[in-house]
């Protein structure tokens, strides 16, 4: 698994993080990576992000493709 480092316009689509929430890296933008979804939606997403949605999919049993458009869909309708 290959995240980019500072990438100039990094924002996790799920916590909205736009900076390394690393203290030692203040200034360093946020690793992200894009997946894509079920539904072919691009999904930018941090480590600690990808990592929960990892978790969930094994325990709901669902696809990580799947998760990420269930996830993208919620927030659109609750608008955040
Ligand atoms: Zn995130």
């Amino acid at each position: 698994m290959t995240f980019i480092y500072n990438k100039n316009d990094a924002r996790c689509m799920w916590c909205k993080r736009t900076k390394n929430p690393h203290p030692d890296f203040t200034f360093e933008k946020i690793p992200t990576k894009i997946f894509k979804s079920q539904k072919g939606r691009k999904i930018e997403l941090c480590f600690s992000c990808y990592e929960y949605e990892t978790i969930k999919s094994k325990k709901t049993k669902t696809d990580f493709k799947k998760n990420l458009d269930l996830k993208y869909e919620t927030l659109k309708i609750l608008n955040i």
